[in-house]
């Protein structure tokens, strides 16, 4: 008995445990993050590599903690992934996203806003619904609305994945793969899915300039889902040669520090000024 319980304590790690208060008073945070408007979206140019002119912007969100400073959603969407508040963070996001989608298309600028889902998402029967009911509210044409998911959120319940993203393709929202390559899905799975727009991943993108295997497999990604009649975003384009590579392609939009990092709604809307000017 004396031994089970010295295994016992062995085991016990102080760290997780520190850990794990950490981790709540995060989630507490975060829960009242909400309600005191400290998430804010920024918004990351999509680029027409041929005409280098701005068609689309990613929503990706901040969080301004009152001690912490910002706080990147790599830090802490898993924790809203795993408590449900996902959803109302979701719900922000896309709200904030089609409110300035508005006022940039009133304005004159017609770009899309792409918005990033979680794999939880498509098990929510809701979506749909949800997602009409904020085109609505904000008048914007549900096909300059893109949803990003990535190709894990749709292999985990491929049932009722397909069954949420037909729906909100039924009411006109476009439908884009996120991060390709780094899952599991094949490009033929995802044509028979009917999907949009196919981003492929910056892990295979920034290299192709040094790596010439990472170029071979690009090159034949994008080919490949062009000729499926796909929309190609290529991200991660951290320099002009890569940027130039792409652009040999014909037709493909481009995303990366090297074309526009995230961006204030100030600086984005200055910059499609200028865009429009020129
Ligand atoms: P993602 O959807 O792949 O978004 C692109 C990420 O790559 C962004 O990081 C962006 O700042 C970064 N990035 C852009 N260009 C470059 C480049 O040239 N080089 C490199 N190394 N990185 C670049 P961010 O904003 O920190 O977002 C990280 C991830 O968090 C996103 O990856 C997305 O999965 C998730 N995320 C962001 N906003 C949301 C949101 O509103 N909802 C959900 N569910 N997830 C979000
Ligand atoms: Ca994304
Ligand atoms: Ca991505
Ligand atoms: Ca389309």
């Amino acid at each position: 008995h004396a031994k089970l319980e010295r295994d016992r304590i062995s085991t016990y790690s102080p760290e997780y445990d520190v850990n794990t208060v950490e981790r709540l008073q995060l989630l507490a945070d975060l829960r009242s993050a909400l309600d005191s408007q400290q998430l804010r979206v920024v918004y990351q140019p999509q680029v027409d590599l041929n005409s280098r002119r701005t068609v689309a912007v990613e929503a990706l969100v901040r969080w301004d903690h009152p001690t912490r400073g910002t706080i990147a959603p790599d830090d802490f969407i898993p924790l809203a992934e795993n408590s449900g508040l996902i959803f109302p963070v979701t719900h922000f996001v896309l709200d904030a996203a089609l409110a300035q989608l508005a006022r940039w298309r009133e304005a004159g600028h017609q770009i899309r806003v792409a918005v990033n889902l979680s794999a939880r998402h498509l098990s929510d029967v809701g979506l749909a619904q949800q997602i009409y009911e904020a085109l609505a509210r904000h008048q914007v044409p549900p096909s300059a609305l893109v949803l990003e998911i990535t190709e894990t959120g749709i292999l985990s319940d491929t049932v009722r994945a397909d069954m949420v993203i037909r729906a909100v393709r039924g009411i006109g929202v476009e439908i884009a793969i996120d991060d390709y390559g780094t899952g599991n899905a094949s490009l033929s799975y995802l044509k028979r899915l009917q999907i949009d727009e196919l981003k492929v991943d910056r892990s295979f993108v920034s290299n192709i300039g040094s790596d010439h295997h990472d170029l071979i497999i690009v090159r034949s990604t994008i080919a490949l889902a062009l000729a499926l009649d796909l929309r190609v975003v290529a991200e991660g384009i951290e320099d002009d040669a890569t940027a130039e590579a792409l652009a040999q392609l014909g037709g493909v939009i481009g995303q990366g520090y090297y074309l526009g990092s995230p961006a204030s709604v100030d600086e984005i809307s200055e910059r499609l000024e200028l865009e429009r000017r020129s």
